[in-house]
C-alpha cells in the first residue's frame, strides 16, 4: 500500500484510534501513550521490506540500505547498529508492533535524510501550515475547528481543571489568540512548542470535554468543547422570563452597506432604525436591550453573536436594509438562519450581507482573505436547535410589519447568514425596505415612517413575548 493510498483510505476517525501523526497515519493510545503501527510507517516508506513477526522477539525494518532493528518492550532501537533512544518501549498488541510516536518524529527523518537519496517519505515531506482558526460558541457546547493544509497529528496532552492542551504534530508557523469568553472558554491560544502548535484552550471555570474529530476537505481538526451540564439553562423549552433582547444594527464603519440612488446608506438607516426600535421595547415591554453598536463604527459579525451569547441574551435581532439591481424592487423581507436557503435570491441576500466576512479578513486578521463564506456556514450547520423559535419569532415581526406598513410582502424566508449562525438564541435578520428602489429610499429618510417600523418590530416583538410568556407559565 503506498502512501497516498493509505492517507486516502482512513479519512474518519474510528474511535478506537486517538490521533494521528503526519501523513495520514492514525495513532493507537497504549499505556497512556500515543503509538503508530509499524507496518503503516513502513507503509510510508518507499523500498522497504518490514520483518515484524507477532512471534518474535525483534523486528527488522530494512529501507534502501538503512536498517532499523527494534526488541519488543524496549525503548532502544538500532539504526544501522546504533542506538537511539525512544521516549516509550516499542510493544507488540495482539500480535501488531506498536511504534512509539517518537518513533516517527526521531528515526523516520533519520531514515530518509541521505545525500543523494531520492526516497522520500510522505511521513517527513509534508509541511503543515496553518490555514484557519475558528472558535463558535453554542449553548451546549463551543466549537474550535483549527483548518490546516494537510490532515494533522494531535494529541490531548492535559486536560487539568484550568486549561486543556493539544498538540499538533508538525504544524509549521501561524499563531491565533482569541478570547471567546462565551461562559464556558476564557481564551483560545495557538502558540509554538518545538516543531508542534501547541492549541491552549483556557476555561473560564470548570472544564469542559473535549470531543476531537478529524474531518478532511479541507483538512481540519474540529475540537467540540462540551459545556459542563447546567440544569436551568439546557431544558428543551425554557422556565426563565423573557429577559434580555440584543439588537443589531448591520454593517458600520467602513461597512456601509447598501446605498440608495440618493446616497442613503444602510449604515446610518438601520443605526437610527436599531435606536427606535430599542427605546420603545425598554419602554413598553420592560426587556433588558444591548446593542451591537451604538454608534458608527465597524463590529465583525462574529463579534456581535458573541456579545449576544456572552450576555445572556434571550433574542438575537438584526436590522438591515435591502439592495437590488432593479431598483422597482420593493417591500420587506424577514429571515432566519437555515443552511438551506429558500431560494436563489434569498441566497443572493445572504452572500451580499455574509459579503462583511471579506471586509472583516481583508481589514483584521489578514490571513490572505481565503475565507470561504459558504463553507463556514455549512460547517457548523446552523443553529438548528433554535430553527422553530426563530422560525416562529420571524413569522410574528413580520407579520406585524406587512399589516402596518403598507409595504409588498416579500415573506419569511430562510438563508444562510452568517451573521446568525453563531447566535445561541432565537436569531432572525429584517431586511426593512429596498434602499435602492427612489420612491422606498424617499420613504426610508423619513423619521415618521422609521418610527412607524419601529413601532410595527415592537409590535412582533410584544406578541412573541405574549406567547413566551404563556409557555413558560404552562408546566
Ligand atoms: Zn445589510
Amino acid at each position: 500500500m503506498t502512501a497516498k493510498r493509505l492517507a486516502a483510505a482512513v479519512v474518519v476517525l474510528p474511535l478506537a484510534w486517538t490521533g494521528w501523526v503526519q501523513a495520514g497515519m492514525p495513532t493507537v493510545t497504549h499505556d497512556g501513550r500515543a503509538y503508530v503501527e509499524l507496518t503503516r510507517v513502513a507503509a510510508s516508506l518507499q523500498k522497504t521490506k518490514l520483518d515484524a513477526s507477532a512471534v518474535s522477539t525483534r523486528a527488522r525494518l530494512r529501507t534502501g540500505d538503512r536498517v532499523v532493528t527494534l526488541t519488543r518492550n524496549w525503548a532502544q532501537v538500532l539504526v544501522d547498529g546504533k542506538p537511539v533512544l525512544l521516549d516509550a518501549p516499542v510493544r507488540v498488541k495482539r500480535g501488531v508492533w506498536l511504534v512509539p510516536e517518537s518513533f516517527v518524529s526521531r528515526v523516520v527523518p533519520a531514515l530518509t535524510r541521505v545525500a543523494g537519496d531520492t526516497r522520500v517519505a510522505a511521513v517527513a515531506a509534508v509541511e503543515i501550515t496553518l490555514e484557519d482558526v475558528r472558535v463558535r460558541s453554542y449553548p451546549s457546547f463551543t466549537r474550535i475547528v483549527v483548518e490546516t493544509s494537510a490532515p494533522i497529528g494531535h494529541r490531548i496532552e492535559t486536560s487539568g481543571p484550568r486549561e486543556a492542551r493539544i498538540r499538533l504534530t508538525g504544524l509549521s508557523g501561524g499563531a491565533h489568540a482569541e478570547e471567546p469568553q462565551d461562559g464556558l472558554i476564557a481564551e483560545v491560544r495557538l502558540e509554538r512548542a518545538g516543531a508542534d502548535g501547541l492549541l491552549r484552550v483556557v476555561f473560564e471555570g470548570a472544564a469542559g470535554t473535549i470531543r476531537a474529530t478529524m474531518l478532511v476537505d479541507p483538512p481540519r481538526l474540529v475540537l467540540d468543547v462540551a459545556r459542563p451540564v447546567e440544569p436551568a439553562r439546557s431544558g428543551r423549552e425554557r422556565l426563565t422570563p423573557l429577559r434580555t433582547i440584543v439588537l443589531d444594527a448591520g454593517h458600520g464603519g467602513h461597512d456601509s452597506g447598501a446605498m440608495g440612488p440618493t446616497g442613503l446608506m444602510e449604515k446610518d438607516l438601520v443605526l437610527d432604525v436599531t435606536r427606535r426600535v430599542g427605546k420603545l421595547v425598554e419602554e413598553r415591554l420592560g426587556i433588558k436591550v444591548r446593542f451591537t453598536r451604538d454608534a458608527d463604527h465597524f463590529v465583525t459579525l462574529r463579534d456581535r453573536t458573541s456579545f449576544a451569547n456572552r450576555e445572556r441574551a434571550d433574542l438575537f435581532v438584526s436590522i438591515h436594509a435591502n439592495a437590488h439591481r432593479e431598483t422597482a424592487t420593493d417591500g420587506v423581507e424577514t429571515y432566519f438562519l437555515s443552511s438551506e436557503a429558500t431560494d436563489s435570491a434569498a441566497r443572493q441576500v445572504a452572500a451580499a450581507e455574509n459579503g462583511v466576512v471579506q471586509l472583516e479578513s481583508a481589514a483584521g486578521r489578514g490571513n490572505g482573505g481565503k475565507t470561504d463564506i459558504v463553507r463556514m456556514i455549512l460547517w457548523d450547520l446552523a443553529q438548528s436547535e433554535f430553527q422553530m423559535e426563530s422560525s416562529r419569532l420571524a413569522e410574528v415581526v413580520h407579520d406585524s410589519m406587512t399589516q402596518s406598513l403598507r409595504i409588498s410582502n416579500r415573506g419569511v424566508k430562510q438563508a444562510g447568514f452568517y451573521v446568525l449562525g453563531g447566535a445561541a438564541m432565537p436569531a432572525i435578520l429584517i431586511e426593512i425596505g429596498f434602499v435602492t428602489n427612489p420612491r422606498e429610499e424617499k420613504r426610508l429618510k423619513d423619521t415618521r415612517y422609521r418610527d412607524e417600523i419601529a413601532r410595527a418590530i415592537l409590535t412582533g416583538l410584544t406578541e412573541y413575548k405574549r406567547n413566551w410568556d404563556e409557555r413558560t407559565r404552562t408546566p
